[in-house]
């Protein structure tokens, strides 16, 4: 997809853990149109914003199996109006995966990971480190793609979003049942505030 037409994009609502949406599977996309192309234009233009490296169609409220996703981005800072810091993205090389099916997996890799539908978690992960993936691209062509190390942890922790699942359901019983006891302590807060 051509960048000029990502920076023309809406910023989308992020859904957050647990929101429903989160936890259901997401269904094949079907059509190929003018509409799917504008739900991928706005989901990198949401995930460019955050930012965050990788996005899936459930974490807009959108049930359906397509996630966006750029590893390679970075910010740089530039001085705007009035000496206020900005940010410019250079180096973006954005992926769209749609109707993804992971195929082969192989070794273990463990990140920190984070999400956008979960501010501020961030723990470790274990999952395979060399994967290959089939996907449709945007004009419902089909293609094969090997992916390691962290492009791999994206396509995994992505996937997992199209069937309902986000990361902190692979930590171990015992960190899961800590950041429960942290999620109540939180909701708590709020509730007092
Ligand atoms: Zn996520």
């Amino acid at each position: 997809m051509d960048l000029k037409h990502i920076d023309d994009g809406t910023v989308l609502k992020i859904f957050t853990y647990p929101s429903q949406v989160l936890k259901r599977v997401a269904t094949p996309v079907e059509n190929f149109d003018e509409e799917l192309k504008e739900l991928a234009r706005n989901m990198l233009k949401t995930m460019y914003e955050a930012p965050g490296i990788g996005l899936a169609a459930p974490q807009v409220g959108i049930s359906k199996r397509i996630f966006v996703m750029d590893i390679d981005f970075n910010r740089k800072e530039k001085t705007g109006i009035d000496a206020k810091i900005e940010y410019e993205l250079v180096d973006r090389n954005p992926k769209i995966l749609i109707n993804p099916v992971i195929k082969k997996k192989k070794g273990q890799f463990k990140y920190e990971e984070g999400c956008l539908s979960l501010p501020g978690i961030y723990e470790e992960v274990a999952r395979a480190q060399k994967i290959t993936v089939e996907y449709q691209d945007l004009g419902g062509d089909k293609h094969e793609l090997q992916a390691e190390d962290l492009l791999a942890v994206c396509i995994q922790h992505e996937s997992d979003h199209l069937d309902g699942v986000v990361f902190i359901e692979r930590l171990s019983m015992l960190k899961k049942n800590l950041f429960h006891k942290k999620l109540i302590k939180r909701k708590k807060l709020y509730e007092q505030a």
